[in-house]
């Protein structure tokens, strides 16, 4: 193998920090790599710890401030060249020179102004490099220009605490969520929902779980389950009362889990949605018919889902039937007048921070007037129009819901939303969109409870 020559000094990258470019001394008498930061933190589960801080890269522009984060690995006694012995935080991470990267032990230290923010000591040396100490740059030089092309919110990223509620850890949204989630620095807890018990205080309040208090959140994304509506909502609204921001509000998840609650809201935002009516006497179930304008028309039992408990009455007899069936059981539903052009399909627009970021038609098996991809239907990438979108993001802000599966049918006379979904499923809208919809969700997230940026004074001269 050729020789890879270090100087005394060099720049360098480390990738996993979202760092570009870092001038570091290249120090064989020091054993550990050291990293000048700040506001070191400890953060994370106990069985997953990470260590957040922050860093001024350039020692020359104060204002030019990194957020990283990293895995923990350790905590070390490490004893500087002005002997002082300090108990400091270890991660490992990628370094990058000269087209070569390879994994390196840093430790992590607050030492004020340091004209290198990086020691590279010789244990982060491979085999065949050697250092020249009477040479500087041998590697090819890099700059903190590198800094002034990062979006901001990589420049002032913060890593969050936060944790999905639901009761299904494995399945394809969670897993997403927590590898987006932890993509991006942060580290996602998973919390069975039932298993959530809870004290209830003025101020404040708590939540326990497995014999422990939880912990203080930057933020919640509730995936709660229509069995558990009740209780979930109880458990949302404990975390928003400790000032936890959550994705889906418990506000929006009962309204929009309420078929006719969710109506309601809608028709009173003047969103359009398909005629509906509701009854609870037989006496007035003649009546409810000719309100959605007779036969053919839909019922609904309110608390269906994947459209297990929507039927489809073609004529005045069968409507009649099928009511009477569903009084004699006592179940709640609501009589809705048949969108036919819709034709057995329907768009699933995913809402995401108030904008539309991905839409999909789905359409039920032959004979099937419905599209459930749990009915069999099948989803494909679709183009909305305007107004759809517009409808979708309307339905999503009425709901209050920050994220939100948005369904409507293409009725004659425009969109018609048929329901709003606090807790959408992410796997067909990936795969048709192709889009990172989990990443879009913390972002959001990190929109949402990262502090505001400075503002920067108006006389100040800009730098750069
Ligand atoms: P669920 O909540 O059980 O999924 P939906 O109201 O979403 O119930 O209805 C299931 C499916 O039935 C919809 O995706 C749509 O394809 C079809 N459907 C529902 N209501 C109507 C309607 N009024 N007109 C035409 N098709 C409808």
């Amino acid at each position: 193998m050729s020789q890879f020559t270090l100087g005394w000094e060099e720049w360098l990258a480390l990738p996993g920090l979202g760092l570009p470019a870092i001038h570091a001394k290249v120090d064989t008498g020091a054993r550990t790599s050291a990293l000048h930061a700040f506001a070191i933190e400890p953060f994370g589960p106990a069985d997953k710890p990470m260590v957040r801080f922050a860093i001024h890269p350039d020692p020359h522009d104060p204002e030019l401030e990194i957020i990283c984060s990293a895995p923990l690995k350790d905590r070390r006694e490490v004893t500087s060249s002005n002997g002082e012995t300090e108990l400091r935080f270890v991660i490992e991470t990628e370094v990058a020179m000269g087209g070569r990267s390879w994994p390196i032990e840093v430790t992590l230290t607050d030492r004020g102004s340091m004209a290198y923010r990086m020691l590279l000591g010789r244990s982060a040396l491979a085999e065949d490099m050697v250092v020249t100490p009477s040479q500087s740059f041998c590697q090819p030089e890099l700059s903190f220009g590198e800094y002034r092309d990062m979006p901001r919110h990589k420049r002032h990223r913060r890593a969050l605490r936060l944790a999905v509620l639901t009761r299904e850890p494995r399945n394809y949204s969670t897993r997403r969520l927590i590898e987006a989630a932890e993509a991006r620095g942060h580290t996602m807890e998973v919390i069975d929902t039932t298993r959530c018990y809870m004290n209830i205080h003025a101020v404040g309040g708590e939540v326990h779980y497995d014999g422990r208090r939880l912990p203080h959140y930057d933020a919640v994304i509730p995936r709660i389950g229509a069995s558990i509506t009740n209780y979930g909502t109880a458990v949302v609204r404990q975390f928003e009362s400790m000032g936890t921001y959550c994705l889906a509000g418990s506000e929006g998840i009962t309204v929009s889990r309420d078929k006719l609650h969710a109506h309601q809201v809608l028709a009173r935002h003047r969103i359009g949605t398909p005629t509906t009516a509701f009854a609870r006497s037989p006496k007035d179930s003649g009546n409810v018919i000719s309100l959605v304008g007779g036969a053919p028309l839909v019922l609904k039992l309110l608390e269906s889902t994947q459209g297990k408990g929507v039927v489809l009455a073609e004529t005045q007899k069968a409507a009649e039937s099928v009511i009477s069936a569903f009084q004699g059981l006592k179940a709640d539903f609501l009589v809705q007048n048949f969108v036919k052009e819709a034709a057995g399909e329907d768009i699933r627009c995913l809402v995401v921070g108030g904008k539309v970021v991905a839409a999909m038609r789905r359409r039920g098996q032959p004979d099937e007037f419905r599209s459930n991809l749990h009915q069999g239907g099948t989803a494909e990438y679709v183009r909305i129009s305007k107004e759809e979108r517009d409808t979708a993001q309307r339905a999503a802000r009425a709901m209050k819901l920050d994220a939100a599966g948005v369904d409507l049918l293409r009725g004659q006379d425009g969109p018609k939303v048929l329901e709003v979904n606090s807790s959408p499923g992410l796997e067909g809208i990936e795969a048709v969109s192709k889009k990172d919809i989990a990443g879009l969700i913390i972002q959001h997230i990190e929109g949402k409870v990262a502090p505001k940026a400075p503002r920067r004074s108006r006389t100040a001269p800009r730098k750069g």
